[in-house]
């Protein structure tokens, strides 16, 4: 069509033309109910049905087990960053917990947490976030409530490649930017958080994946809305939640079952983002990727063009001629500048190949 773009945007993310579309057939009319998603109530039983349904496959497509809860909130990644320690500090006596910060998003977190309690980091302050240090540094507090990380850091494109092992202390992580991009362990986790709008959804609606041991314990002070012994005990119903947005996740799910599941996206991960990564490596020089290999993103490639730090007229130059062949939000993040490719689970192989020919043929005009 005229107006088609592939879009590499970090989030909110394209989704798959079949889950708009599906949606757009539903819109008016949905399951014969004479109104759409968004008009129907939270407990009628077709909403019911809807995150019943929702919940069983993502406990299908992740291999959840039965001792874990799965909630459906609101607030964003954001709101767990409060809701994360609000929850969790006071399961051990110290309010402690470890922050293994390894990007913009992580900082954030172990920021916030620090209103609550005492927070510690376990890795020292890099200048630049583009590396994980040796897990044999970490200092680790076996008293900590809780080990917290960012499984995938969307700004910075730096992602862990393992899951780290805490012994006794229960694992957070936020896996906002590739959930679903990956096979993971569940048991391995205390918590689990993702905002949708990567790789699940529509922005409005946070997953949160947790074991029952660690419900609660809430602080006094947490908000109602945030309190997962409450939304537990009321299947993510205590009050209205977002509706719609639970409703698109459902669809995403379902495309991505009917794909393969997660091994699927995670081999279709590697694919793009080796393409990607081969390119930059080939190009001797042109195109920079600043991270450590051992730590490099499926999800978030950052591309500097002309090394080290980028010539900002080239790259405003890639920037332009690729939105003129609609190839668009390949902008890196403010904070970072130069490029940054996502790669999220809707965008295609093909649509990545794309982008790596232009990448080719920008190199071959412009070098
Ligand atoms: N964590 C990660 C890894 C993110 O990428 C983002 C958003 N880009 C957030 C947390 C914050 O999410 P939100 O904007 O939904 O609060």
């Amino acid at each position: 069509a005229e107006n088609q773009v592939i879009n590499f945007s970090p989030g909110p993310a394209k989704l798959p033309a079949e889950v708009l579309e599906q949606a757009q057939k539903e819109l008016m009319n949905y399951n014969n109910t004479g109104v759409s998603v968004m008009e129907l109530s939270h407990r009628s039983a077709d909403f019911t049905k809807i995150i019943t349904r929702t919940e069983d496959n993502l406990r299908k497509l992740l291999n959840i087990p039965d001792n874990y809860k799965v909630l459906f909130l609101q607030g964003g990644g954001t709101g767990q960053f409060s809701a994360v320690p609000l929850n969790l500090l006071s399961h051990k006596p110290d309010l402690a917990a470890d922050y293994i910060v390894t990007g913009s998003w992580s900082a954030k977190a172990a920021q916030e947490a620090q209103k609550y309690g005492k927070i510690h980091q376990v890795v020292p302050k890099p200048s630049t976030y583009t590396e994980i240090p040796d897990s044999i540094t970490w200092n680790l507090n076996p008293n900590a409530s809780y080990v917290y990380y960012c499984a995938n850091e969307t700004i910075h494109g730096v992602e862990f490649q393992y899951i780290p092992d805490t012994g006794d202390v229960p694992l957070v992580v936020d896996m906002s930017s590739n959930i679903l991009t990956r096979n993971v362990d569940i048991t391995k986790f205390g918590a689990i958080f993702a905002g949708a709008q990567k790789n699940i959804g529509c922005a409005g609606v946070t997953l949160v994946i947790i074991r029952d041991d660690l419900i609660g314990h809430a602080l006094p002070i947490c908000p109602i809305i945030f309190d997962f012994k409450v939304q537990c005990g009321n299947n993510s119903l205590y009050n209205t939640p977002p509706t719609y947005s639970i409703y698109i996740m459902g669809l995403v799910f379902e495309w991505i079952l009917a794909r393969g599941g997660v091994s699927a996206m995670e081999r279709a991960a590697i694919t793009k983002s080796s393409a990607v990564y081969d390119l930059i490596e080939d190009s001797q020089g042109f195109y920079v990727c600043p991270l450590n290999k051992d730590c490099r993103s499926r999800m978030n490639v950052p591309v500097r063009i002309g090394a080290p730090n980028g010539d900002e007229a080239l790259e405003r130059k890639f920037l332009e001629e690729a939105e003129k062949n609609r190839l668009i939000s390949l902008k890196g993040h403010r904070s970072v500048g130069g490029l940054r490719i996502s790669l999220y689970n809707a965008v295609s192989v093909e649509e990545t190949q794309v982008l790596v020919n232009f990448m080719k043929d920008f190199m071959a005009r412009h070098r």
